[in-house]
């Protein structure tokens, strides 16, 4: 059970009481989320984290988050008020300039450190993101490992920021080396509460940057604990600072020229507004935005290797990944027919508790992504498609989640371009099914999308295989692999609507992004050696 342990300051610190270092976390390594909270529990106050001390927010404002299952508040979290962005933005300035100073090896070593507390913290902070996204543990558990992948790929930093150097001439020699942008802004989404912050932070860390995060209001959570892990790691104050809260947070990041660049992950709206904003205010900014990812299914696949992994790929985590299958393309009669047995593989999953070990899917994360979802179902069923499986009106078993923002895995088949379900990113266990007679169909059916994250191609065809990813226009390609994702020794690679910007997230492009480049021409001459190494007597003179 969870104990909410919110301290207030207190007794006679001389710090000021908004730096109280009195203030906890309401999970510990020993003591975290294993269940719902108890109604009636009261809701713990998320702090900000800044200049390495946890903050209680001053704020007038302060916004619920529920648990998805239950539609509880469990816990409330600020807008930071302006004093207090200005501080975190502060600080993170400060920080910059004896941070950048570090030895890369000294940074590695936190690095490292860093790692080791994330390994022993894995479940804790699985655990909080499982009670305030509402996926299940065991895919909380892979949302905080894609972080933490990235995190141990930081740990390379000093190969990463190898300088080259060349003799350009005759004991002349050009050094290049990377350094520090210095403050970097990272504004993240609701749906991989520790994957995206561990996404670039890092990286962030390990490349002299300092930075200001701001989490999804609805998931503070796991990015509360990081800061806490990084600290712990050796992460001087200053260099991670947090803060919260919407359009107001947002705004100073993108504002503030003390902010040199920003990393953004999100849905389309937010993402446009904050890349034109930033780059035309001088910013550096990454942004990766929403997704349609299609799974093209060939005759000669491997059916049940196909209907397990197209099953996993559009309702795990209920749909709301970036790079969830939401389109399955079949193609031909004989694939077409395979749809049946996706659904009934699809009703066999169970949708409930993400903290109830034999549930496969959560909740949406709130009521308002549920309507969404059922309007969409409707408005495309209305335009022709057919509701193959249902998953509206699910009725939980138990009564506690009554309540919850559940919808149970739903597949549309006879869809088209031209109806919702195919033109707008749903973010929920909606699979829309499109049939073409041809694998080149497929292919422009694919290329003609706005998006470009995730795709992938089910056959045992290596030409089909060779033709598609010469052929697809999209960043992200999976052969007989539903996820794409690639592991950070490469980048995120989404492409078209999916990404705004030029340099990806992690791997060889995220350091590239967050490091500028400087070259160094000396001139030595060595002619002039013997003369001097010469001893002289002579009272020195400055030349
Ligand atoms: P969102 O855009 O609503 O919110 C993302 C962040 O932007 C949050 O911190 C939020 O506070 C802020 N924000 C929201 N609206 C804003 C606005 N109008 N102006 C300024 N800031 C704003 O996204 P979400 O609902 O939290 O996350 C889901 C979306 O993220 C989906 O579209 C999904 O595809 C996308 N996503 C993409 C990737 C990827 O790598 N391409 C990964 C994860 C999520």
């Amino acid at each position: 059970m969870l104990r909410f342990v919110s301290k207030s300051a207190q007794n006679g610190l001389r710090r000021s009481v908004r730096y109280a270092s009195t203030l906890t976390l309401n999970s510990s390594p020993l003591s975290y989320p294993t269940n719902h909270v108890e109604p009636g529990t009261e809701p713990y106050l998320t702090p900000s984290f800044h200049n390495g001390q946890l903050v209680k927010s001053e704020s007038k404002t302060w916004f619920d988050i529920h648990d998805p299952a239950t539609n509880q508040v469990i816990s409330k979290v600020p807008q930071s008020t302006a004093q207090e962005l200005e501080d975190a933005v502060a600080s993170a300035e400060k920080a910059f300039h004896s941070w950048k100073q570090y030895s890369i090896i000294k940074r590695q070593g936190i690095a490292f450190k860093f790692v080791e507390l994330l390994k022993k913290n894995h479940d804790r902070i699985a655990a909080m993101i499982v009670l305030e996204q509402g996926k299940t543990f065991a895919d909380a558990r892979g949302d905080v490992l894609r972080g933490l992948q990235v995190a141990e790929a930081a740990c390379n930093a000093p190969n990463d920021l190898m300088a080259s150097s060349l003799e350009v001439a005759t004991d002349m020699e050009t050094k290049m080396v990377r350094e520090p942008l210095g403050v970097v802004g990272s504004i993240c989404p609701f749906n991989f509460p520790a994957m995206v912050p561990l996404w670039s932070l890092p990286l962030i860390f390990v490349t002299g940057n300092t930075c200001v995060l701001k989490p999804s209001e609805r998931v503070p959570g796991a990015a509360m604990i990081i800061a806490e892990l990084a600290a712990e790691a050796g992460v001087p104050p200053g260099v991670l600072n947090i803060v919260h809260g919407k359009h107001d947070t947002v705004n100073k990041i993108l504002e503030d020229p003390r902010i040199k660049a920003i990393t953004f992950v999100g849905g389309d709206k937010a993402g446009k507004y904050i890349h034109e904003k930033g780059t035309s205010l001088g910013k550096r900014v990454q942004a990766n935005l929403g997704a349609k990812n299609h799974l093209i299914v060939l005759p000669d696949a491997d059916k049940n290797h196909f209907i397990n992994a197209v099953n996993g790929a559009a309702f795990g985590a209920a749909g709301q990944r970036c790079m969830a299958i939401s389109v399955l393309v079949t193609v031909g009669e004989k694939t077409k027919k395979w749809v049946e047995e996706v659904a009934a593989d699809a009703a066999q999953l169970k949708v409930g508790s993400g903290f109830d070990s034999s549930s496969d899917l959560g909740p949406l994360i709130n009521p308002e992504s549920l309507t969404k979802a059922s309007e969409i179902i409707a408005d495309s069923e209305k335009a022709g498609a057919t509701v193959l499986l249902d998953g509206r009106n699910f009725k939980a078993a138990d009564a506690k989640f009554a309540k919850g923002n559940f919808l149970g895995p739903t597949i549309l088949t006879n869809v088209k371009p031209g109806m919702r379900a195919y033109d707008e990113e749903i973010f929920a266990p909606v699979l829309a099914v499109v049939n073409v007679d041809t694998f080149d169909e497929a292919i422009e059916l694919v290329n003609s999308n706005r998006y470009g994250n995730g795709v992938a191609l089910f056959t045992q065809s290596g030409a089909a295989a060779q033709k598609f990813t010469k052929n697809i226009a999209c960043g992200q390609v999976g052969v007989n692999v539903p996820i794409p994702v690639p592991l950070p020794m490469f980048s995120f690679t989404g492409n078209k609507g999916s990404f705004l910007g030029d340099l990806n997230f992690y791997g060889k492009a995220g350091v590239t992004f967050l490091t500028q480049p400087k070259t160094i021409t000396s001139y030595w001459k060595t002619s002039n050696v013997e003369e001097v190494l010469k001893p002289s007597t002579a009272m020195p003179i400055q030349h």
